[in-house]
């Protein structure tokens, strides 16, 4: 059984393969999910190549970004930041009555410091030791685009 998280997830992915053109290609219906383990990048454009990271996030107003939204493992996050990797982020804004917005955050306006790691789990965890990270959006609110 998929968790909530899971479910958002997979959503934000279909959304955008379904609604948005490749960035770089222009091209349109080019944009395919990769698998759930694949690192740092969520879409491929199978024209051109071109990688991007998908968010999903649950809102009440799907028209304004939220200043933090739960990011992912730090650790590979980090490797790449440290190589000066940074990969195109689509934020998928989804209210309670599955209404949808979706915005766009190009590599080149992303800032090291957007990306803020979280305590390591507990012991206890059942994942213990993973460690998250947050992204702080509030940083780069004014450089989203809005594409839906
Ligand atoms: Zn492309």
């Amino acid at each position: 059984m998929a968790t909530a998280r899971q479910v958002l997830g997979a959503f934000g992915e279909e959304m955008v393969v379904k609604n948005c053109s490749c960035p770089r290609c222009k091209r349109t219906k080019t944009l395919v999910r990769l698998p759930t383990n694949f690192k740092c990048a969520d879409v491929i454009c199978d024209f051109c190549g071109y990688l991007a990271q998908v968010k999903a996030a649950s809102v009440r107003n799907v028209g304004v970004v939220p200043n933090t939204v739960l990011g992912a493992a730090w650790g590979p996050q980090k490797e790449r930041m440290d190589a000066f990797v940074f990969f195109p982020l689509f934020l998928v804004l989804v209210d309670k009555t599955k209404n949808y917005s979706i915005f766009y955050l190009s590599a080149d306006l992303q800032t090291p410091t957007m990306f803020r790691p979280r305590t390591p789990l507990s012991e206890n965890a059942r994942r213990a030791g993973w460690q998250g990270f947050i992204y702080l959006l509030d940083q780069v609110s004014s450089s989203f685009v809005r594409l839906r």
